[in-house]
């Protein structure tokens, strides 16, 4: 059967089922080797102000947001990219 991808977009491997995942834009439920964990680091204090304060020698906490995203959305959010058949599989494998 012509696939694709090689890992059929998955890294499940041959694990039989696994866990489902909700998207935390749009609540689909995705299985979790197919979901885009994505992490970063959200300050609580307005960027020009934290940059004033930290020039002053304060130290200003931030928060650490880890979003499960399903695979249309990090592309519409821009994490992931749409590729070029022959970069998204080995030439061997066709
Ligand atoms: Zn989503």
């Amino acid at each position: 059967m012509p696939v694709k991808r090689k890992n059929r977009g998955r890294t499940k491997g041959q694990k039989g089922s696994e866990p489902v995942i909700q998207c935390d834009n749009c609540g689909a439920f995705v299985p979790r080797s197919k979901v885009q964990r994505v992490t970063r680091r959200v300050s609580l204090v307005r960027g020009d102000l934290a940059r004033e304060l930290k020039s002053s020698g304060a130290y200003i906490a931030e928060n650490v947001i880890t979003e499960n995203l399903c695979i249309s959305c990090a592309i519409h959010y821009g994490v992931l990219k749409v590729r070029a058949r022959e970069e998204r599989r080995p030439t061997e494998f066709v």
